[in-house]
C-alpha cells in the first residue's frame, strides 16, 4: 500500500517504522516513464522506496515556468501505487521551507557552466531542496536521471561536501521511440513542436557518430550538433556543448570521457538532452 504524507512530522513517523535500505526518488511530479524507471531501480535495490513530489519554487529562475509547470497529483499517486512505492512525500512549500528558513546550498565549479549559466540560481535551488530532502528522508540511496547529467554531478558534489551519507545513483535516460527524452515539459509542446523535438537526440547521435568514426575535435562535434539542429526551423539553440565529464569544462579535443549536451527552445518550451562519450558513462 502506498502511503502519502505531507508534513515533516508525518514523514519522520512513517520512516521510523520502515525497513532499510531506503531508496528515494526526488521528483517534481507529472510522472512519466523516466520517473517510473527510477522507481523500479529503487524497488529492485531497496527494501523501502520513497518518492518525493514537490515543484520546488527555488529552482525556477523564471516565475512563469514555475506557474505553468504541469501538476496532477491524483495521477502521480496512481503511478506510485502501480510501481509499488511505499511512501510518497508530497509537502506544501511551508513544510520544505518553514518560516524563518534562511539557507542556500550553493555548489561551486560544476554548477556554473551549461544549465548553471543559462538558468541563474537554478542549481542553488536544486542543491538546497535536495539537501533538505536527504536530511528528511535519510535515504541510503537516491536515484536521479542521467537526462539531467549536470544535476547528478551537482548533487554528488553537494552530498560529498556536506558529508551526507546518501549514495547518489544515476539512471539511464528513458526516451520515446523517436528518441525524444521523456520530460514533464514535453506536454507544453504544440503538435508541430513535438514533431520537431526529436532533433535534440538526432543532433547528439550525429556528434556521437562522428566521434565513433574517430573525430576528436570538439568544435567538429559541436558543429555536427549545430548542423543537425539548423535543419529544424522550430529549434532555437540555447547552447551546444562538448565538455569534459568530470568538471564540464569545454574541450578542444575529446581524448577521455566527455559529455555532449544541448539546450534548445521550441517556442516557449526549453528542452535539454545529453549523451556520454567514452568507455564508461560520463556520470553513472
Ligand atoms: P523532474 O520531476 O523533472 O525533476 O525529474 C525527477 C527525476 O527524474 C530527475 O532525477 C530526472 O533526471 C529524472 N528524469 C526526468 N526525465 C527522465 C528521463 N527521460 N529518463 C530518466 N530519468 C528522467
Amino acid at each position: 500500500m502506498t502511503r502519502i504524507v505531507r508534513t515533516r512530522a508525518e514523514l519522520r513517523a512513517a520512516l521510523d517504522r520502515v525497513e532499510r535500505p531506503v531508496g528515494v526518488v526526488p521528483t517534481m511530479g507529472w510522472l512519466h516513464e523516466g520517473h517510473r524507471a527510477l522507481m523500479r531501480q529503487a524497488r529492485a535495490a531497496d527494501a523501502t522506496t520513497v518518492v518525493t513530489i514537490f515543484v520546488n519554487p527555488r529552482q525556477f529562475n523564471v516565475a512563469d515556468d514555475f506557474m505553468r509547470y504541469p501538476r496532477n497529483e491524483a495521477r502521480d499517486l496512481d503511478i506510485c501505487t502501480a510501481e509499488g512505492v511505499d511512501l510518497v512525500f508530497a509537502p506544501p512549500a511551508s513544510e520544505v521551507y518553514p518560516p524563518g528558513f534562511d539557507t542556500v546550498v550553493s555548489v561551486g565549479a560544476v554548477a556554473r557552466p551549461l544549465e548553471g549559466a543559462a538558468r541563474p540560481g537554478h542549481f542553488d535551488g536544486v542543491a538546497t531542496v535536495v539537501a533538505i530532502l536527504f536530511g528528511l528522508v535519510r535515504s541510503d540511496h537516491a536515484y536521479f536521471g542521467q537526462k539531467d547529467a549536470q544535476q547528478v554531478m551537482v548533487i554528488r558534489q553537494m552530498a560529498r561536501d556536506l558529508a551526507i551519507p546518501t549514495e547518489v545513483i544515476a539512471c539511464p535516460t528513458v526516451r520515446e521511440p523517436d528518441g525524444l527524452a521523456l520530460s514533464s515539459r514535453n506536454v507544453h509542446l504544440t503538435p508541430a513542436e513535438r514533431a520537431a523535438a526529436p532533433v535534440l537526440h538526432r543532433a547528439l547521435v550525429a556528434a556521437r557518430t562522428r566521434w565513433a568514426a574517430g573525430e576528436r575535435s570538439a568544435d567538429a562535434l559541436r558543429e555536427a550538433m549545430r548542423a543537425t539542429l539548423a535543419g529544424e526551423p522550430l529549434a532555437e539553440v540555447d547552447y551546444v556543448s562538448v565538455a569534459d565529464a568530470a568538471m564540464l569544462t569545454e574541450l578542444d579535443r575529446v581524448e577521455g570521457q566527455a559529455l555532449l549536451s544541448l539546450a534548445v527552445r521550441f517556442g516557449t518550451t526549453r528542452l535539454i538532452d545529453n549523451e556520454s562519450l567514452g568507455a564508461e558513462p560520463a556520470v553513472g
